[in-house]
């Protein structure tokens, strides 16, 4: 550190976000502290890059790799705050601090990216003697640093650089418009009820929230205003008797955006054809080989491979489904099953074979008492032990603190919980992090802090606060990705913890959604919260049963998306450029036919309004939610067949995937507690059952 680096954090010591205590001192963090600590992480970060790339030593580890990852390390942990604040509590001055400072961050980490000096050292520094020797962790780390630059462009000549950035510029904002085009149709249909028998078979609650849309847009009279929201759609499709008006619903979301104002196949065809075009500038043969190169799948082609030997083993359970809606379609009187019935009919199978509702489970699972089954389960199978400390310097009094120990008592890491909403917090459940520690070269460990929120119905009255099943699922999920946070045990920051391939990642989370499915983990802490009776025998079979119901249908919906989405980014989009809209939607129908009942439910498919591929992450990436239940699945077996509470397979577990960040690739790190490649066997077991008769 330099003297005049010390006396700028000296002087800067009164701002909390630039406290750098293991704690984040998160109850002094106000919306003026935001711009001054912003301006001046980032001023340093480039007084430091500027500083790496004309260092003129030779270039080694620690003159030019050690340098930059503490400065992406810092300039992460300090701002980070920042966006968690905004997630959970947001004021309007926080609001606007934070918009005013995140272009000159997102600036930040572009220029970093395709920084002419620091490439260059980059570059020489992977061409000594020093980086053929490198440790594997160390190794694998430099390479994908070369790749990232790579993958920005940095080895491009100057005119293509500039190419490629107006490139990137002109899809954000393609994927931008459609994205708005879909709001906008979406906002802007409305369908009026006037007479409430048209209605029929709607649950009340979704009946009160059609009256408020009326009167929240002033329609006179009594009128209940049906939306294209999700939860409105899934009310009339899965409950509406009226069959017209489950075909109007139907099909109004479905085609959203094929056509009229909001028309979104033009842009699908630019967009395809630009990413392919970027691709081909960056030397890959197609934009899913691009998009994949830093993930477990690798190539298209293995992505593509995986869709195609789940279809082959999902389709006869998938048929079971088709054979069996259309039998119970026409016991309920329909000519034909309709791509506008499925899920009214799957309703009724489901309450006449199951009856379960969600509020039959709530009573078993008490918010706390599940945490401590959770942190029983963790201590018993992983060897953590999980225990309350101060919840002192948090941002809300909802807010719990706890701390991680090893069996050997070493601190390894500390979080919050945040589980009930509030207005000024955003909706759903996530994990975050703020601090990454690991190994110390003294021999010390240095704990990581995280934290997990979601939105859970508080207490009421007497009753504590009760849990879905789902919901119970969700808070050992976020947890499992604390967990791969905050168990990390690999010293190199930048490869630690939940730093890993995107369709990896979910593997240590969704792995711990399997103990909530098993009998004896239940009954750590499935108990009344009345009368502490343990969840009966009955209930949990229905509940066994009603999870694989209809498993090969929604299976193999996924894999239909997963598929379409990467053959529109393989084989469409080459010749996107010459292609017209007709071309793109016949296309889409000819390659959903194989995943159809019938021809018209290939025709019934919302790629235009479909924004995961078209304006979010998921563009030729669909599969990986299936990927990474693989892996899951597969995974959980060993605890199956050893025991759901084998230490010994717990602890293999930790030190071979939990504890691992990206330190080694994860298909090696999987073989590692596996002793083999994954097998999707146990997928099929899980969500479908035994084979299909
Ligand atoms: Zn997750």
């Amino acid at each position: 550190m330099t003297e005049r680096d010390e006396a700028e954090t000296e002087g800067n010591s009164a701002n909390p976000l630039l406290n750098t205590e293991f704690r984040v001192p998160f109850d002094q963090i106000r919306a003026e502290h935001v711009e001054p600590a912003a301006e001046g992480v980032l001023d340093r970060g480039n007084r430091r890059i500027e500083e790496i790339s004309s260092d003129t030593r030779p270039p080694s580890w620690d003159t030019v790799m050690a340098p930059l990852d503490e400065l992406s390390l810092e300039v992460s942990e300090r701002l980070g705050p920042i966006g968690h604040l905004v997630a959970v509590a947001e004021t309007p001055e926080l609001r606007e601090a934070y918009n005013a400072v995140l272009p000159a961050i997102t600036t930040f980490w572009s220029r970093l990216e395709l920084h002419p000096g620091i490439w260059a050292r980059v570059k020489a520094y992977a061409a000594t003697d020093e980086a053929d020797t490198l440790d594997p962790v160390r190794r694998r780390h430099l390479d994908k640093t070369v790749r990232a630059f790579r993958r920005a462009g940095a080895d491009l000549p100057d005119d293509e650089r500039t190419e490629l950035e107006s490139l990137k510029v002109e899809l954000a904002k393609l994927e931008q418009a459609f994205a708005e085009n879909v709001l906008d149709e979406t906002a802007d249909f409305q369908h009026v009820v006037r007479d409430e028998d048209e209605l029929r078979g709607i649950p009340e609650s979704a009946r009160r929230r059609f009256r408020r849309s009326a009167e929240a847009r002033d329609i006179e009279g009594d009128a209940w205003l049906i939306t294209l929201d999700y939860p409105a759609v899934e009310a009339i499709l899965k409950y509406a008797e009226n069959r017209e008006l489950r075909k109007h619903v139907h099909t109004s979301y479905m085609t959203r955006c094929r056509g009229g104002d909001y028309d979104n196949r033009g842009l699908m065809l630019e967009i395809l054809a630009l990413r392919d075009r970027l691709a081909g500038m960056l030397g890959f043969e197609e934009y899913p080989d691009y998009r994949l190169e830093e993930r477990m799948a690798g190539t298209g082609r293995a992505a593509r491979a995986f869709e195609r030997e789940l279809a082959d083993r999902t389709r006869p359970y998938w048929e079971a489904d088709v054979a069996d809606l259309r039998e119970h379609a026409a016991e309920l009187g329909l000519d034909e099953l309709r791509p506008w019935d499925v899920s009214f009919v799957t309703e009724r199978l489901r309450k006449a074979r199951f009856d379960l509702e969600d509020e039959d489970l709530r009573p078993y699972f008490p918010l706390e008492q599940v945490m401590d089954g959770l942190f029983e389960v963790v201590e018993r199978v992983f060897g953590f032990s999980i225990t309350p400390a101060e919840n002192e310097a948090v941002w809300h009094e909802d807010v719990r603190y706890y701390e991680i120990h090893d069996e050997e008592g070493v601190h390894r890491g500390s979080f919050y919980s945040d589980w009930f909403p509030r207005p000024e917090k955003r909706q759903g459940a996530w994990m975050n992090h703020f601090r990454t520690g690991g190994p110390r070269a003294d021999g010390g460990f240095d704990p990581h802090l995280g934290v997990i929120c979601g939105n859970f119905t508080p207490a009421d009255g007497d009753a504590p606060a009760l849990l879905t099943h789902r919901e119970v699922q969700t808070i050992f999920h976020e947890f499992g990705h604390l967990l791969h946070h905050c168990t990390s045990d690999v010293s190199l920051r930048a490869v630690a913890g939940i730093n890993v391939a995107w369709d990896f990642v979910e593997l240590p989370s969704q792995i711990m959604e399997n103990w909530t499915l098993e009998r004896e983990a239940l009954d750590l802490f499935a108990r009344h919260w009345e009368s502490g009776d343990a969840l009966p025998d009955e209930l949990f079979e229905r509940m066994q049963r009603a999870r694989r119901f209809m498993g090969g249908w929604a299976q193999m919906r996924q894999i239909s998306l997963g598929s379409v989405d990467l053959d529109l980014h393989t084989e469409f989009a080459p010749a996107a450029t010459d292609a017209d809209e007709e071309e793109l939607m016949a296309f889409i129908r000819a390659r959903m036919l194989p995943f159809s009942p019938a021809p018209e439910f290939a025709q019934a498919q919302s790629f235009t309004a479909f924004t995961h591929l078209f304006s979010g992450g998921y563009a030729a990436g669909y599969y990986s939610y299936l990927w990474a239940e693989v892996l899951d699945a597969d995974a959980f077996t060993r605890f199956r067949s050893e025991g759901v509470f084998d230490p010994d397979v717990g602890r293999d577990y930790v030190r071979s995937i939990l504890s691992r960040g990206d330190s080694a690739p994860p298909e090696d790190l999987f073989r590692e507690f596996m002793g083999r490649d994954p097998d999707p066997e146990a997928l099929i077991e899980r969500n479908l059952g035994p084979a299909a008769a």
